[in-house]
């Protein structure tokens, strides 16, 4: 680089304006101190992976595919055991014929629970796709069609836990307690694996036989501890997010005790089969190097998250998590307070991708989710969410939700670009970046 100007000049050739490129420079002086930190974490992580590859073997075999049933899949079965390695658990299931993180999460659930059983959320409503798989919004093949009851006890106005009620809510019909670490879409605060570690002690306290399970989307590599870490019997995720570090083209994961994975294995495939079918097809080698980059790449994310938070709290904007608080997921709430900013912010974000840039998102009725909601991508694996993504539901209080960002340049610059389209659009004005810029 010859010098600032030179990226400056590339930035606006690009159409990062000068106010929002200074503006985010004058943001970015203040997180060198944030960003260290993250890296540590990635050296951690990093090694930790690294460690479990090393200790299963790992060899050149296993990056190769089975076709067929999958019997004696090498690379498979090593690739299962480094994820229990990494996740500290007994066993895991982790397979391209989980096709996301909501098949993995449903199948985590019917596998483990029984007709009659009783499934409680004490952290409040589930991620809006759960609704189906539980029956909360009716739905063909929910777990309430098969007579498995549910029960929710709602975090407290402050964020925690409602213990009381909890206590209350389990009764001898609760067989499963599901935890969702990531806030989804809610503005509701993101679990810490210790917040989670408190809460399993306190279910387990009442009764040791509940299985717990924790929705880990979002939350792998951010801290040096996974939940299984903290006394989870499941943890459950999807490897288009975190785990699969954007290489992995589909894929979920089930990590736990013995019982819950191989429950989980004879419900994948099927009773007697369990865990010995499935081949891998020529998935092994993105898996194992999605791993492999997975803690650099969440970083990135990371990285981006505390950017959009800075950036868009200086111009007045409700965002969660604030600024200076301690991260526990990838994603960045934004409150932009109108249907245009959510359009506007997720189009710059489109704008500014490696993949479609030409396209203009618009809201949707999608799948799964009750209201209208506006995704921007541009993805090198369609619907890849550890690439640089956000997504919108049209309803108050017009929040957005960021995340990703394979590298930490693309995360900025995709940020600068939301910036900028939300100044085209007269949103935010010129005159509070310059303010923002010389005030602190
Ligand atoms: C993404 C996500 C899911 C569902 O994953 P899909 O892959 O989109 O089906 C479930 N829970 C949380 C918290 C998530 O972030």
């Amino acid at each position: 680089m010859e010098d600032k100007d030179t990226l400056q000049r590339l930035y606006a050739s690009m159409g990062i304006s000068a106010p929002v490129y200074e503006y985010g420079c004058k943001i970015l002086e203040k997180l060198e101190e944030r960003f260290r930190q993250i890296d540590r974490m990635a050296e951690y992580n990093q090694l930790k992976v690294i460690h479990a590859m090393q200790e299963a073997r790992v060899s050149e075999a296993c990056l190769l595919g089975t076709t067929g049933y999958g019997y004696n899949d090498l690379g498979r079965d090593t690739l299962e055991a480094v994820y229990a390695k990494v996740f500290g658990a007994e066993d895991a299931l982790v397979r391209p014929q989980i096709t996301c993180g909501t098949h993995a999460l449903a199948l985590a659930l019917m596998s483990n629970l029984r007709p009659g059983d009783e499934l409680l959320s004490p952290v409040g409503k589930p991620y809006d796709t759960l609704e189906e798989v539980i029956g909360i919004r009716p739905s063909r093949g929910s777990l309430a069609e098969y007579g498995i009851t549910y029960r929710q006890v709602d975090l407290l106005p402050d964020g925690g836990f409602d213990y009381e009620n909890i206590k209350k809510a389990i009764g001898p019909k609760t067989r499963l307690v599901t935890i969702q670490r990531s806030k989804g879409y809610q503005t509701r605060p993101t679990l810490s694996v210790e917040r989670i570690g408190d809460l399993i002690s306190f279910v387990k306290g009442i009764n040791p036989h509940v299985i717990c399970m924790v929705d880990n989307c979002y939350g792998e590599f951010v801290e040096e501890r996974e939940p299984s870490q903290a006394g989870a019997d499941m943890v459950v995720g999807s490897l288009i997010k975190n785990p699969g570090g954007g290489l992995a083209p589909i894929g979920g994961y089930i990590v736990g005790t013995k019982e819950c994975v191989e429950n989980a294995a004879c419900r994948l495939t099927s009773p007697g089969l369990a865990k010995e079918v499935g081949a891998s097809l020529g998935v092994l080698k993105d898996f194992y190097q999605g791993f492999f980059l997975a803690p650099t790449v969440t970083a990135s994310a990371l990285k981006g998250a505390v950017f959009a938070a800075n950036l868009y709290e200086a111009l007045g904007y409700k965002v969660v998590p604030d600024g200076r608080e301690s991260r526990h997921d990838i994603i960045q709430a934004v409150t932009l307070e109108s249907p245009e900013a959510v359009i506007a912010f997720c189009q710059g974000i489109q704008a500014g991708a490696p993949v479609d840039s030409h396209v203009t998102p618009q809201p949707w009725d999608m799948p799964g989710y009750d209201s209208k909601v506006i995704m921007a991508a541009g993805a090198f694996v369609s619907g890849s969410s550890i690439e640089l993504s956000a997504d919108g539901p049209i309803k108050p209080p017009y929040a957005v939700y960021f995340q990703g960002g394979l590298t930490w340049p693309h995360a900025k610059f995709g940020l600068l670009r939301s910036l900028q389209s939300l100044l085209d659009a007269g949103i935010v004005t010129r005159t509070s970046l310059d303010c923002r810029k010389t005030s602190k």
